[in-house]
């Protein structure tokens, strides 16, 4: 995993050391030195994560993470503080100025390579989520997603910890929307994981009934708590534990004897960050899939494709290269129309389109691009894996007959043609370049007597 990391610091023998550091651990670093540099590079070049010292003249680091969690375009982005010195009172700003964590200065490679990896992979969760919710934004349907400033939301916190002398009046902290359940038994977690929404979950990691970083990663693997936050407790001192824990997933860890008001301000800032991204699917849900979607057979739309393409071929996408499209045709469909009738002509293109979209993986997007004409948009998919997919799907509609109507043995044999193109890397393509060369393609798959994949020359 590489990820791209923008280092911030007054003092350039700070960014430099920092950078180099990272740079050994082959992570992309951007380094800026100062707060308002910092909001003008994460906006451009959108990294991944954000290591911002704390003491800066002018805008200092509580301001600068103020802004970036004000912002819609950084407000996703992980913010690490760097403290000089271990105090208390800055941590607890860093936190209500909306930082994700922090370390000291002179950075410990571990505890910064443990931090960067996790946080980074976490937001790398969040990125497919964000992308579409662009999409359902710049199309008018959806508003853009903030952080709350302070976030109101009534929250469900699960407690997993099996010490009989746990303190149970630790968590009563404020504000006092926030159901807390206690929790002693793992199993019985995951059970009311699965029947019930939980906001946050605090893990000992010291478990003693069963092995704690196998819950934590457990949690990360179903689909219920995949994005559900978690924050650890770790003895003060335990930085094996700790890294491991955060390599399996958790979001942020308290160190024992926990300090209350900074658990209060991590609970915090976790909720936020959940409420945000429950805001993100909501709004996907609702108010996306009734604009995008075509109505004769479910799949995307026209309209979602160019949005979707415009944010995938973005400059700041483009380590997601290769990507490739197809484009398909039903061949002589306009005699299936003139022989069978137009309700018929719909069946047979609702079936195309559930066949395309078994035939897609997770990340691809199957569109009806018009009449009887589908587009599959496949990102991360170069030409070999392209034209397999094609091939593939081309068979898949020959050799089996669609059926219509209520009688079964109302069957029509349709074939597709089908033309592909794939983005070379190096290359900036337009979705319009790239739609045009499969098209072209696919009029020589026509010419070539149709029932074919052609694909593009390059
Ligand atoms: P080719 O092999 O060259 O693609 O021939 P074709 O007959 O498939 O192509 P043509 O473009 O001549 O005809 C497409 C037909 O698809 C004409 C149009 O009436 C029909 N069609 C377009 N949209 C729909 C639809 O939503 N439902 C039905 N039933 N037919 C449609
Ligand atoms: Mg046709
Ligand atoms: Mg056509």
């Amino acid at each position: 995993m590489t990820a791209h990391v923008l280092v911030v610091d007054d003092l350039e023998p700070n960014v430099k050391l920092l950078e180099a550091k990272l740079r050994a651990e082959y992570f992309e670093v951007t380094g800026a030195n100062s707060g308002a540099a910092a909001l003008e590079l994460a906006k451009e070049v959108q990294p991944d994560i954000i290591l911002l010292d704390v003491m800066m003249p002018g805008m200092d680091g509580f301001e600068t993470c103020s802004r970036l969690k004000a912002d819609h375009e950084t407000c996703h982005i992980p913010v690490v503080m760097v403290t000089a010195l271990d105090q208390q009172e800055d941590r607890i700003a860093g936190l209500d100025a909306g930082a994700d964590d922090f370390l000291t200065k002179p950075v410990e490679d571990v505890a910064l390579f443990a931090r960067v990896r996790s946080l980074t992979r976490l937001k790398m969760m969040t990125d497919e989520l964000r992308l579409s919710h662009a999409t359902g934004a710049e199309l008018g349907i959806l508003t853009n997603a903030k952080l709350a400033e302070f976030d109101t939301t009534p929250s469900v916190i699960l407690i997993v910890d099996d010490d009989p002398d746990r303190d149970e009046e630790l968590f009563s902290i404020r504000p006092d929307n926030y159901t807390i359940i206690y929790e002693a038994d793992t199993k019985n977690a995951f059970s009311l994981l699965r029947e019930q929404k939980v906001d946050l979950i605090i893990v000992n990691m010291s478990l003693e009934t069963y092995d704690p970083l196998r819950f934590c990663s457990t949690i990360r693997t179903l689909s219920e708590t995949r994005l559900t936050p978690v924050l650890a407790m770790v003895r003060q001192g335990d930085t094996r534990k700790l890294v491991r824990s955060l390599d399996v997933g958790v979001n942020d860890y308290l160190t024992r004897p926990i300090d209350k008001s900074e658990m209060g301000a991590r609970i915090r800032t976790q909720l936020r960050r959940k409420h945000y991204i429950d805001q993100l699917r909501a709004s996907f849900q609702v108010g996306l899939e009734l604009a995008v979607t075509d109505q004769l057979t479910g799949l995307y739309n026209r309209r979602y494709l160019a949005t979707h393409m415009a944010n995938l071929f973005d400059p700041a996408e483009v380590e997601k290269l290769p990507i490739s499209v197809l484009v398909m045709d039903v061949d002589h469909f306009k005699a299936v129309n003139d022989t069978h009738g137009h309700d018929v002509g719909d069946s047979v293109l609702r079936e195309l389109g559930s066949r395309l979209e078994q035939n897609v993986r997770g990340m691809d997007i199957a569109c009806r691009y018009g009449g009887e004409e589908f587009v599959l948009l496949m990102p991360k998919t170069d030409a070999a894996l392209a034209s397999m997919i094609a091939e593939r799907l081309r068979e898949d509609i020959e050799n089996h007959k669609i059926t219509y109507g209520d009688d079964s043995n109302n069957t029509i044999q349709v074939t597709v043609s089908i033309g592909i193109a794939t983005t070379s890397p190096g290359e900036t393509t337009s979705p319009q370049d790239i739609l045009k060369k499969a098209d072209d393609a696919l009029y020589q798959a026509k010419n070539q007597g149709r029932n074919k994949v052609v694909f593009a020359a390059a």
